[in-house]
């Protein structure tokens, strides 16, 4: 029997670690909760397209069962990526990769990511609206408290709660540290109409654009709608000593035409016609040497354990295979308490989380720094390899 078997399980976050976990211990005879502090499934689920890895993000799916769901849901042909220039001119332009296989990396897009893991799941698995407050230790396992008011009882606790995570300093006190870089994110609903010339440029795809010590990356995604983010080198404090009002567009558009100065006017639309507030994202990451003492009932996973920057695009893939990881240590019978299964987990999530951060870092620090554009075209260039 699997050390979870009657066990209650509560995962605290709806995001795709979380999710994914909650479906891949399903036949597992454990009593499986997922908490999440949005209200419903029907909230906008934001942020740039996802494209999953044949050995993490896909693999989970695989595992979950979930290959035929993704195939529906998954957006072919949006991995087509361009390189250009601060001009806007193509430096590089990646057809869409292939449909099968290790370099398969299917982009999806993060709202039917949620909707398919969620449909999934049984109709009572998610627990809407609860935000996690705080929880105390209850018997052997812990009594969990929500901004609602409500509480609940777990023998096992899983955090999934992302890069602010409130579960984490019930298992250690390491704290991210700032990465020196900042992104500014946005959003365009109806690109064709609103940013026509971006929108061909993007041709349903992704764009890194990369001159100076900057990049701005845009994403297509399926509801006609593009996300971008300007990444750039700024101290820890800089969101909030700069005094900008990121709710105003003007502001923003003058913003990064001084900071940006050189970048041609092409850019300017997306600042212009952008939908709702901008987002301000100073970069964190988990220190890559960082351990902890295993607890018998409780645990990480995702951002939550080791979050790092986005520029690998690896962040949702590794959520998704910590969770493939946990359940298959936890489902095991050879480990005879939930406590040496974590301790297994922890081991091998630890050590990969800390390479896949070394690289995400090098590369980052490689992306915004002078020659940045060059850096990527050698990426792709096989002569370089
Ligand atoms: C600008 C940007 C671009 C990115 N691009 C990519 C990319 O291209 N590819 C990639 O792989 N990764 C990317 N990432 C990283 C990726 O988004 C994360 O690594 C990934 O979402 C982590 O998944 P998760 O399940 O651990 O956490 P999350 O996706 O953050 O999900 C956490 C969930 O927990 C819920 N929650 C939070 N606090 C509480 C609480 N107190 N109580 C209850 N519920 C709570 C949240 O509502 C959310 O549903 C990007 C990140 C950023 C910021």
């Amino acid at each position: 029997m699997n050390p979870v078997n009657n066990k209650r399980i509560a995962i605290v976050g709806g995001g795709p670690g979380g999710l994914t976990l909650a479906r891949l211990l399903l036949p597992g005879g454990a009593a499986v909760k997922v908490y999440e502090r949005d209200v419903s499934r029907s909230v906008r689920v934001q942020g740039a397209t996802l494209d999953l890895h044949d050995e993490s993000g896909l693999a989970a799916l695989r595992k979950a069962g979930l290959m035929a769901a993704f195939e529906q849901h998954y957006r072919p042909g949006a991995d087509h990526m361009r390189v250009v220039d601060k001009h806007g001119v193509i430096r590089f332009d990646e057809m869409a990769g292939p449909t099968e296989g290790v370099y398969f990396r299917p982009e999806i897009d993060r709202g039917p990511l949620r909707n398919l893991l969620l449909d999934s799941l049984q109709e009572d698995t998610v627990v809407w609206n609860s935000h996690f407050q705080d929880m105390q230790a209850e018997g052997k396992g812990w009594r969990l408290h929500f901004k609602n008011g409500t509480s609940a009882y777990a023998d096992i606790v899983i955090g999934a709660d992302g890069a602010n995570s409130r579960l984490r300093p019930y298992l250690t006190d390491i704290v991210a540290f700032y990465s020196g870089y900042t992104a500014i994110e946005g959003a365009v609903y109806d690109s064709a109409k609103n940013v026509p010339v971006l929108h061909t440029l993007l041709h349903g795809g992704k764009i890194f654009a990369l001159g100076d010590d900057k990049t701005l990356v845009l994403s297509s995604k399926g509801d006609g709608s593009l996300v971008f983010y300007t990444g750039f080198k700024a101290p820890e404090n800089w969101v909030k000593e700069n005094g900008l009002d990121l709710n105003d567009k003007a502001q923003m558009k003058a913003w990064f035409q001084e900071a940006f100065a050189g970048w041609d006017a092409l850019w300017l639309p997306l600042f212009e016609q952008s939908a709702g507030s901008f987002i301000a994202r100073p970069l964190y990451c988990m220190p890559l040497d960082q351990h902890w003492q295993s607890q018998p009932n409780l645990t990480l996973l995702g951002d939550a354990a080791h979050l790092m920057p986005p520029y690998a695009g690896e962040g949702v893939n590794m959520a998704m295979l910590d969770a493939l990881e946990l359940s298959a240590c936890l489902l095991d019978p050879a480990f005879h308490t939930a406590h040496e299964a974590i301790a297994a987990y922890e081991r091998q999530m630890l050590t990969r989380a800390s390479a896949t951060a070394q690289m995400t870092l090098e590369q980052t620090d490689a992306l915004h720094r002078e020659g940045n554009l060059q850096y990527m075209l050698d990426m792709f260039d096989p002569e370089k390899q």
